[in-house]
């Protein structure tokens, strides 16, 4: 008999989100959403409140928290409507929900997600800015409120799938000799070093074989998506930098691979369809139906791989000395990210300068240990500050 499971979907309107909710109506006998949120979207979630129906539905501001709510009023919907952080947290926590999808793009995610987590909810991890910030106190919450984590993210969760299946949490013992992270390599893959200066944000947001929201697609052109991967698979898997092997893949047809010791070499194939890993994630430790057609190897016929160009890719560098460098570096790195493509979207600096940016960020602000959550948040602000002044003193 199947289990109902009542749903809390963090960023219910951005591309995971519909993609979570996607999935979610082919199974209504199998899921009830209890909870939506969102930023700023008003029309787009409340088309998902008249189909979904949700107990909760949270805005990020009071303003569209009151514009949603009279617009379901007015259709006679009674989901109840709230806004701010704490109502994040909230909902993340609920009694009634037993699993949440962590959906929010960047920082903004980390108070919610680290909630589902600390009140023991089944955690499909999406944000993996959550990980990159404050992994360590991440998982240790996960262990100590007996959270149970699953990688939404394709790699991960094509890593998660070629583990043993109870995976003790050590490589070693498992007999994992190493990690291939695989990559497309995003739209600039072949374009020259100077060409790159002249990309625009719809170029960059224009990728080859992946649908994403704007940020996640930027980080994919400039690899530091790629980064912060190498970061999240650190904390996931408790794999060391030098375990983890970056493998540009373009046809994306490989989600990731593990090695082992035997020479054995297990991959997850699929394809590029964010509705694999949801659904896999959803019904884990079954299997269901998700939407996603089957992959046809006769028309890929080809598949290909080549080792990562760091001096075209200086983002991807960036992520593993932060990695290495462990602390605040993570956090700090990040936040310089997050505002270095805010402003390349914005128009407001080339493509070429975010990296330049991001390493002044990490050079400008000192090493210190990271205790608490208060710690990340106050490394992740002073990071932002700092990129802010960068970007003025260019102006
Ligand atoms: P998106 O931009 O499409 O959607 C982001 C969601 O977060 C939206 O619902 C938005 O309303 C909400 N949001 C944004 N800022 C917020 C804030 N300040 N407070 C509260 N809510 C806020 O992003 P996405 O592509 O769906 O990515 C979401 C997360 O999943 C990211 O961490 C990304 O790295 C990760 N991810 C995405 C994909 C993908 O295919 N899209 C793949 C792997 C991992
Ligand atoms: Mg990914």
């Amino acid at each position: 008999m199947t289990v109902m499971r009542h749903l809390t979907i963090l960023g219910s309107t951005g591309s995971i989100g519909e993609n979570t909710l996607d999935v979610v109506a082919r199974h209504s006998d199998r899921f009830r959403v209890i909870a939506l949120t969102a930023n700023e979207n008003v029309n787009k979630i409340f088309a998902q409140c008249q189909r979904f129906r949700p107990q909760y539905a949270v805005m990020l501001d009071a303003i569209s928290a009151e514009q949603l709510e009279k617009k379901l009023r007015a259709a006679g919907i009674d989901t109840q409507v709230w806004a701010g952080i704490e109502s994040l947290e909230r909902v993340a926590s609920l009694s009634e929900v037993d699993t949440v999808m962590a959906a929010i793009v960047g920082a903004a995610g980390i108070r919610p997600t680290i909630a589902a987590a600390r009140s023991g909810k089944k955690v499909l991890l999406a944000n993996k800015e959550t990980l990159v910030m404050a992994g360590r106190i991440f998982m240790d919450i996960v262990k100590q409120c007996r959270a149970i984590l699953l990688p939404i993210d394709s790699e991960h969760n094509a890593i998660y799938q070629s583990l043993p299946r109870h995976f003790s949490g050590d490589l070693a013992s498992s007999g994992v000799r190493r990690i291939l992270l695989t990559a497309s390599g995003g739209p600039f893959r072949r374009l020259t070093l100077s060409d790159l200066n002249y990309v625009t944000p719809e170029q960059a947001c224009a990728h080859p074989n992946w649908v994403m929201g704007r940020k996640i697609s930027v980080d994919s052109a400039t690899m530091m998506n790629k980064g912060l991967e190498v970061i999240e698979a650190h904390w996931l898997f408790d794999a060391v930098s030098d375990k983890i092997q970056v493998v540009i893949h373009p046809e994306s047809v490989i989600h990731s691979m593990v090695e082992y010791i035997d020479g054995s070499v297990l991959a997850q194939l699929g394809n590029p369809d964010m509705r694999t890993p949801i659904a896999h994630a959803l019904s884990y430790p079954e299997r269901m139906e998700s939407g996603v057609k089957s992959l046809d190897i006769f028309e890929i016929a080809q598949l290909n791989f080549e080792a990562p160009d760091f001096a075209r890719f200086p983002c991807l560098r960036l992520a593993y000395e932060a990695l290495s460098a462990g602390g605040n570096m993570p956090a700090v790195l990040n936040a310089a990210n997050e505002v270095a493509v805010e402003s390349f979207l914005a128009g407001q600096m080339p493509f070429t300068a975010i990296p330049v940016m991001i390493e002044q960020v990490l050079q400008a602000i000192s090493r210190t240990e990271i205790a608490t959550l208060d710690d990340v948040l106050t490394a992740d602000s002073m990071a932002r500050d700092v990129a802010r002044e960068w970007l003025a003193c260019q102006a």
